[in-house]
């Protein structure tokens, strides 16, 4: 044996950027306002914050596994969207759910699809399992269908399409995710991550859990860290056809959500007032900060539309992008700068509370001005 060899990763995981979090302190030590995340600026829900805290304050119960199967959260999200509870499948965020859909799907030799500015996990989900990573091109920062078919081989095995996306957050329309399903081979896993959808109106919605209940190779799936502010826990569900949801079930890790989350997740359902009153507010400040940064044309200033609780700005003036980012973070913002992902021009910030949305805003025009 050579005891002089050294422990190597595979090659394309030292090529991966390691994953670098946001500062929280800014050079005074005062923490930052924290607009990077996407997270809800209204936090939680109280009924999900009761539910909680009474998972929590059962300590006898620290010994034991949480339910495998997450059964009361799976019928409670059947319930509330009329689907079968046998083909919900939760996972430890929507993201294990993701990396599962490539893992079940694809292996060496495959191609997974996806649109250019695409979810960062996509690529990740798919090296990991030694498939090959596609980018088809977008549109003006929008998903281009048409761009997305003409990507598809023979190897292709499995499709992400985040709908709204992130960073972009931009919507493909029904008519567009129908288009693509019907344009793609009956082989290949379409997975339409809606980790946004509970921002959308109702005549927004994509048409995605209608395909999913009626086709044998799609698979939606959501989240309760974004509207729901459950983040900390890490839930996320998912839905497909039978076949489908007993393969992923095969791979995913046993307990994979806690006690505690499953707890909060289901209050969280049966809370629609904080919901609605999430949706109203994000749209509010959405448009309201989608205005403001508009006026700033002059700048080299264009904000992607969005249907997120976030925006994509893109900073094309004398002041880029990188000196944008380190002047709020000066101001005491921290927003999300994209260099890694080919955006070294685009700042994607998340709406806030109104005073942390002005803020942000006034900061801003500051900083194209300095
Ligand atoms: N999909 C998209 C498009 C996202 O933006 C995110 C969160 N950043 C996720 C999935 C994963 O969310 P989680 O694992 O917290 O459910």
């Amino acid at each position: 044996t050579d005891t002089t060899a050294s422990l190597t990763p595979k090659p394309w995981i030292s090529g991966i950027a390691p994953y670098v979090p946001g500062k929280s302190a800014g050079a005074d030590g005062r923490p930052l306002i924290k607009l990077s995340a996407n997270e809800n600026p209204l936090g939680t829900g109280e009924k999900a914050r009761a539910a909680f805290r009474a998972a929590q304050a059962d300590a006898d119960a620290l010994s034991r596994y949480p339910d495998p199967g997450s059964a009361a959260l799976r019928e409670t999200i059947a319930a509330k969207f009329g689907l079968d509870p046998a083909r919900v499948i939760c996972g430890n965020g929507s993201d294990e759910l993701l990396h599962l859909a490539a893992g079940t799907y694809a292996g060496a030799g495959d191609e997974i699809l996806y649109v250019r500015y695409g979810f960062a996990v996509y690529e990740i989900a798919a090296r990991r399992v030694g498939a090959t990573p596609v980018e088809a091109d977008d549109r003006d920062y929008a998903t281009d269908v048409d761009a997305l078919l003409a990507a598809v081989t023979g190897k292709t095995r499995v499709v992400y399409l985040a709908n709204p996306n992130n960073p972009t957050g931009t919507l493909a329309t029904r008519v567009d995710v129908a288009r693509l399903y019907a344009g793609l081979p009956k082989d290949v896993l379409f997975v339409i991550d809606q980790a946004y959808a509970e921002y959308l109106a109702p005549e927004q919605d994509d048409g995605g859990l209608e395909l999913a209940k009626t086709q044998p190779n799609v698979f939606v799936t959501r989240t309760f860290s974004k509207i729901h502010g459950l983040a900390a826990e890490r839930i996320g569900w998912g839905y497909a056809s039978a076949e489908v949801i007993s393969a992923l079930h095969r791979i995913r890790l046993p307990f994979n959500v806690t006690r505690a989350g499953q707890a909060a997740a289901v209050a969280a359902l049966g809370d629609e007032d904080f919901v609605t009153r999430s949706r109203e507010h994000n749209a509010k400040w959405r448009s309201w900060l989608t205005g403001e940064l508009e006026s700033l044309g002059n700048h080299g200033v264009r904000v992607v539309p969005s249907a997120c609780n976030f925006l994509l700005v893109l900073f094309e003036g004398d002041v880029g992008a990188e000196t944008v980012y380190n002047r709020l973070m000066d101001a005491g913002y921290i927003v999300r700068w994209l260099p890694g992902q080919g955006l070294p021009h685009a700042l994607r910030m998340t709406i806030g509370t109104e005073d942390e949305t002005r803020g942000l805003a006034a900061a801003i025009r500051v900083a194209l001005a300095g």
